[in-house]
């Protein structure tokens, strides 16, 4: 049973430039057993750009969005349960957790909670967090004309744009990958959509196209690519605020170009990937 209540619905007003900007917040409470998760949706005012943030300890990503939001307008939809990456639980004597990037299908949650939990929590668990996935997804009001726009942070060393590549530990992810010689391989954007993969490229910029292939973990662009949501993660390493803000700016100056000329509204019919699974690096 889904358990969720809108707590608050209230103006904004406070002395900070961006949070002056906000024109109204909305939280909703979902329980998880002992856990209790926010969904925390920040509305600017009219504006392109939606922005999700999902991992609690990846603050980078919504700072320059905040900063963003104030400047064009938008919102942000952040998920908040106490910081980490994962979310942790504990009931009876067992800890169980999982990745919130996993929770948007049944089978990648399973895999999740089997990775860091060392037993499996009973079924009506998983289907907590399942609701809060759907619970997400519905607060978001996600549109197969607008991209969903995700936000994620990472750290120096494990990931970066080189993980996708045929040598990667991601590799089958992508079907395209085009890396700049300009720029810091931590920082990225992550698309479903081949026209927004040929734009970014163009442009010089860290580039990664996802597989119609890509394994079935429970990720919101896997479900995003499924239901035919135009799907976009800007990724930086965290404390990368300037590039941030530049790579949200470049995919805000590409959505302009592209409702100018009606694009967007086709790209999910007009998209076309290519056949091969492999992983291209293309250089210039
Ligand atoms: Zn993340």
């Amino acid at each position: 049973m889904i358990q969720f209540f809108i707590l608050m619905l209230f103006l904004v007003q406070t002395s900070s430039a961006q949070t002056d900007s906000i024109l109204r917040v909305s939280v909703v409470e979902h329980l998880l057993s002992n856990k209790t998760a926010f969904l925390t949706k920040s509305d600017y005012g009219p504006g392109i750009m939606r922005f999700i943030s999902l991992h609690d300890d990846e603050n980078t990503g919504v700072e320059s969005a905040k900063k963003f939001c104030a400047d064009y307008g938008g919102s942000i939809t952040e998920l908040n349960y106490g910081g980490g990456r994962n979310i942790a639980l504990v009931i009876g004597t067992h800890q169980y957790a999982f990745d919130p990037n996993a929770m948007f299908s049944d089978q990648g949650l399973a895999i999740s909670l089997r990775r860091y939990s060392k037993i499996m929590p009973k079924a009506s668990v998983a289907s907590q967090i399942r609701d809060l996935g759907r619970i997400l997804i519905n607060e978001y009001e996600t549109s197969t004309v607008m991209p969903l726009i995700t936000l994620h942070n990472n750290t120096q060393g494990n990931f970066d744009i080189t993980s996708y590549l045929n040598t990667g530990y991601l590799t089958g992810t992508a079907d395209s990958v085009y890396i700049s010689k300009k720029m810091d391989a931590d920082d990225l954007i992550f698309v479903t959509e081949k026209r927004f993969y040929d734009h970014l490229k163009a442009k010089d910029i860290n580039v990664v196209l996802q597989s119609y292939n890509a394994k079935e973990d429970g990720s919101l662009s896997v479900y995003a690519q499924k239901h035919q949501i135009p799907y976009i993660n800007i990724e930086v390493q965290h404390g990368h605020f300037e590039e941030n803000y530049r790579l949200i700016t470049e995919v805000y100056e590409m959505l302009k170009i592209m409702l100018a000329s009606q694009e967007v509204l086709t790209l999910s019919s007009n998209n076309t990937f290519s056949k091969s699974t492999v992983n291209r690096q293309e250089n210039k």
